[in-house]
C-alpha cells in the first residue's frame, strides 16, 4: 500500500507553528508524518492524588492534517518571507507583504465603490 501524503503537509516543517481548529490551541510542530503533525503540550497534571500538587508534564499530542491551520506561513499565498502579523489578538495568521498589498488596494476600491 502506497502512503499518500496529505496536501497540507507539503507546506509544514518542523518549528513551524499551528493552530488546531479541533482544540483552538497553538503549537509548535515537531515531528511531520504524512496526515499528523506531533506536537508537545504542557499540561497541569497532578503528580499525587492526595497531596493534590499539580505540575507541568510534557505531553506529545498527534494532530490530524485536516484539523491544523500553518500560521507560520502566508495565509493566502503560502511564502515564508517577507510576513507580518494580520491581527493583534486573536488568531495570530501571518501574511505576506504583496499579498498584503493586493488585499489593501481591493479594500481600498470596495471603500470607494460603497461610498459612492
Ligand atoms: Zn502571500
Amino acid at each position: 500500500m502506497k502512503i499518500v501524503a496529505h496536501p497540507r503537509m507539503e507546506n509544514i516543517r518542523i518549528g513551524d507553528e499551528v493552530y488546531s481548529t479541533a482544540t483552538h490551541l497553538y503549537a509548535q510542530v515537531e515531528a511531520t508524518f504524512p496526515a499528523a503533525v506531533c506536537v508537545r503540550l504542557s499540561l497541569l497534571e497532578p503528580t499525587d492524588a492526595y497531596n493534590q500538587q499539580l505540575q507541568l508534564t510534557p505531553t506529545p499530542q498527534l494532530w490530524r492534517a485536516d484539523e491544523i491551520e500553518n500560521v507560520s506561513i502566508c495565509r493566502s499565498c503560502g511564502s515564508r518571507h517577507d510576513l507580518y502579523n494580520e491581527h493583534e489578538t486573536g488568531v495570530p495568521s501571518r501574511i505576506c507583504g504583496q499579498c498584503r498589498s493586493v488585499l489593501a488596494n481591493g479594500q481600498d476600491y470596495r471603500a470607494g465603490f460603497a461610498g459612492e
